[in-house]
Parts: C-alpha cells; structure tokens; sequence
C-alpha cells in the first residue's frame, strides 16, 4: 500500500450579492466532498510521490492570523489560468501581483497545466456547493480546494476558482479581493477572525491583503515579517 495518503481541504467563500453568507467551511478529514474527485482526477502521481519523500515542512507555531497547518515546499509558484473570463483573469492576475509583492512567494503563470501548483479557473459554485447539506442556499462567488500531504505538510496542487455568473455584478476591485482571498487559501492561510483587519474574513470581505496577512503568509514561508 502506497504511504502517500492525500487528504483534501475545501475552504469556500460565500459572498451574496449585499447579502453574505457563510458556507465556508473546511470539510472534515476523510469526508468526501463535492471537489475531491475533481481534484483527484487532475493528480500527478509522480510529483506526489516524489514530493511525499521530502522532509517534514515547519509550520510556524504561531502566526498573526490562523493559517492551515500546511504550505508549498517552495516558494516559486507556478499558476495555470484556466478560464477564458476576461474579468475573472485581472481579478486572478492582480491577485497574484497582490501576493508576490508581500515578498513571501513569487508565483508566475505558466502555460502548462500539467506543471502548474494552482489552478485559476471559473465554475458555477451554486449548483456544486457542499454546504447545501447542511441547509445553506447561498450564491458562493469563489472556493479553493487544496491537496497536500498530512506526513509532510506540503502541498501539492491548489485549484482557486471564482464563480463569473456572481462575480459578473460586482466591481472589478471587488473581483480582485475575491481572487486575493481564494489564492491566500491556495498559499496555505485559513479564515480570519470577523474583527481583524484581513482579506482572509469569511464574508463581507471589504478590503484586499492587509499588513496582517502579509506578516502571516511571510511567517508560514520562513521570512520575517
Ligand atoms: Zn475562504
């Protein structure tokens, strides 16, 4: 039996037009979610295997905002832009300007998606959404869904993706902390708290990457704040 045992993390952000909601919750370990199998099926063994054999990641113990207990063994990023939505992809390439001027990581967009750690792409989150068990009816704008390694808390794919059905209504600036947000998933961060000043705050998200974040994501990766 192979080691490797890949588990799967969903974090969605729910925003409703004026109204948020929040369905964005982590799906417990070993539940299948709506998004597993999608992730599943895109998974490059050999890189899984070869990335299963390196060594214990450290996870910072604390940090200024939560984070999941995992990031990228790397801090060069490759980002595959897989939709074709015109607003959607300002939002994800400002998101990721946004990201590589906090110092913590350089991610650069490649054209392979085979290659890539993160995937940009645009979906309809209302019709999969895995919070409809548990009662929510609520137009998510964007979700993320990660795959990493639980031995050595390395990530292994990221998949970010943003709803242009929802987003279509809204500002561009508002797209881009949007995008900012689900790529912060993608970089390891989880939610904030409601009373930090954070991109990472489930819902009502009104600002783009704050000092705060960019402290916590420059911890996760080993560099000082
Ligand atoms: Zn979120």
């Amino acid at each position: 039996m192979k080691r490797l045992l890949l588990l799967f993390s969903i974090a969605i952000v729910s925003l409703g037009m004026g109204i948020p909601v929040h369905a964005d919750q982590p799906s417990p370990i070993g539940q299948p979610s709506a998004f597993s199998a999608d992730t599943q099926s895109t998974g490059d063994n050999s890189a899984q295997t070869l990335r299963a054999g390196e060594r214990t990641l450290r996870i910072p113990s604390s940090t200024p905002l939560p984070i999941e207990g995992y990031r990228w063994p790397t801090r060069k990023l490759k980002i595959y832009m897989k939709t074709q939505d015109k607003a959607l992809q300002i939002a994800f390439r400002n998101a990721v300007k946004a990201w590589n001027k906090t110092g913590a990581v350089h991610i650069s967009w490649c054209q392979d998606e085979e290659q890539a750690d993160i995937i940009a792409q645009d979906g309809s989150l209302t019709a999969s959404a895995p919070t409809a068990t548990v009662g929510y009816v609520s137009s998510q704008l964007g979700s993320t869904s990660t795959e990493y390694n639980p031995d050595t808390h390395a990530m292994i794919r990221a998949r970010s993706t943003l709803d242009a059905g929802q987003l279509d209504y809204t500002s561009r600036t508002f797209r881009t902390e949007v995008a900012e947000h689900e790529l912060g998933h993608a970089l390891g961060l989880a939610h904030a708290p409601e009373y930090v000043h954070s991109v990472m705050i489930p819902r009502n998200i009104k600002t783009g990457i704050t000092k705060n974040d960019r402290a916590t994501v420059r911890i996760l990766y080993g560099l000082p704040q």
